[in-house]
């Protein structure tokens, strides 16, 4: 029996996108009395970035969540590297400051 399941670690990669176009990324659009989701990219605020189509609320979810945990990932890169810059000796955050 042949597995045709693609599976979710091939489904899950950051492809890319752009601001969708009908919104300017905002993922909602002027009405004429109200504001209201953008139909062209369901309130996401951006496309697929090939094909400039919308992506199906699951992708935008994805990709979204591929992204939050880069950021995540950069962030935590970044407050280590700050941590280890800012101990005693390694840089002019590291002098110690006795206080008054
Ligand atoms: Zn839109």
């Amino acid at each position: 029996m042949t597995n045709r399941s693609a599976g979710p670690e091939f489904r899950q990669q950051i492809r890319p996108i752009k601001d969708c176009s009908a919104c300017q990324g905002k993922g909602k659009v002027q009405g004429l009395f109200y504001e209201m989701v953008c139909d062209d990219c369901l309130a996401g605020g951006f496309v697929d970035g090939t094909t400039g189509e919308a992506l199906t609320t699951e992708e935008i979810i994805l990709q979204l969540r591929l992204r939050l945990n880069e950021a995540t990932d950069q962030i935590r890169f970044m407050r280590q590297t700050l941590a280890d810059y800012e101990r005693p000796g390694r840089g002019p955050g590291g002098a110690v400051y006795t206080g008054d």
